[in-house]
């Protein structure tokens, strides 16, 4: 197979990946992904084609062609995909739940239909196609740092320049203006930190041994490292398995699907409490719970022997309905 595809929502939904179904937004480490292997295919490269579906676009292009400018870099923050393009041209875009974007080679044959693709940058070599993205916009550097949709994003926990302590600074800090906020939702929020996504968010936490719906001011600074360290080993961790499977034009990559934090090889056994409610805890065998969690209602797992409440009243409680074997991550 000749294609990459860097972030297939639809193949999760599908087929392989149900790990994630019903809550199969992008984690930041799959866009981070998606925007090497884009910059390793285009980057550099003069762009020989654009196509595009979308009037919006359709419009700047005509006003200010793509063809013959230079892709100069593509880069992720967060959870959007942002491709510089030479002359002072982004284009952003956010996959949600439905989108991915493809490389093929010049000429292979698409792995999705027509229709539902909103663009495609060729170059001599590669085209590279989104499909079904729902958020594309084009901007200037400028329009850039004036919108208030696309992050001046919190720290990237996979830039380079990241530290353990500059992102408990910002935990802190945060902390400091939002006490009575609950953890996982603090982790959740990319303009604290940027990265993390759902699943990423239980596994942290229980890592941590901090109840996710612990308020801000109970959590302890040793808590707020053990957090920040772990949720930086994690998501070095998936990315370097993803460097290992991409190799130009050799085969498909899903990156839903290797996504672990367990170190056990069997897909099962990748996740410490996400989507295991019911099932019990891989450390203390307590039962594992499930409670969907702030305005997002976000699923959010969690041990309750291995993450004790600490907190006004009673500890919360989540389903722990058994989930049948196999069901989740087969
Ligand atoms: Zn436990």
């Amino acid at each position: 197979m000749n294609s990459l595809t860097l972030c297939d929502a639809s193949e999760m939904e599908s087929g392989k990946a149900r790990l994630l179904r019903g809550d199969s937004m992008p984690e930041g480490d799959t866009i981070y992904r998606a925007a090497r292997a884009l910059q390793k295919a285009i980057g550099g490269k003069v762009v020989t084609g654009f196509e595009t579906g979308l009037a919006k676009l359709a419009r700047v292009n005509d006003d200010a062609p793509l063809v013959g400018r230079v892709v100069e870099r593509v880069e992720s923050r967060g959870k959007w995909l942002l491709i510089f393009f030479s002359g002072d041209l982004i284009l952003v875009t956010h996959m949600l739940m439905s989108g991915s974007w493809h490389l093929y080679r010049t000429g292979e044959r698409w792995r999705m239909g027509r229709a539902r693709m909103r663009v495609v940058i060729r170059t001599a070599d590669w085209e590279a196609v989104a499909f079904n993205v729902p958020i594309t916009e084009f901007h200037t550097a400028r329009s850039l740092a004036r919108s208030s949709q696309v992050p001046m994003l919190g720290l990237d926990i996979l830039a380079e320049e990241f530290t353990v302590e500059g992102g408990v600074a910002r935990l802190d800090a945060y902390a400091k203006e939002n006490s009575e906020t609950e953890i996982a939702v603090v982790l959740l929020n990319q303009r604290v930190l940027a990265g993390l996504g759902n699943v990423y968010k239980s596994e942290v936490a229980f890592a941590a041994g901090v109840n996710p719906f612990r308020a801000m001011r109970t959590i302890t600074r040793q808590e707020m490292e053990k957090m920040v360290e772990v949720a930086q080993r994690y998501m070095k961790a998936n990315v370097a398995d993803g460097v290992s499977t991409v190799k130009r034009g050799e085969r498909i990559v899903t990156y839903s699907g290797n996504r672990r934090t367990t170190h056990a090889m069997d897909r099962e056994e990748r996740l410490w409490v996400y989507g295991r409610q019911g099932q019990e805890c891989r450390r203390c065998g307590a039962t594992v719970m499930m409670r969907k969690q702030g305005v997002q209602a976000r699923s959010t797992y969690w041990c309750p022997e291995c993450q004790p409440w600490v907190g006004i009243g009673e500890a919360p409680v989540g389903r722990v309905s058994l989930v049948r074997r196999g069901k989740i991550g087969s």
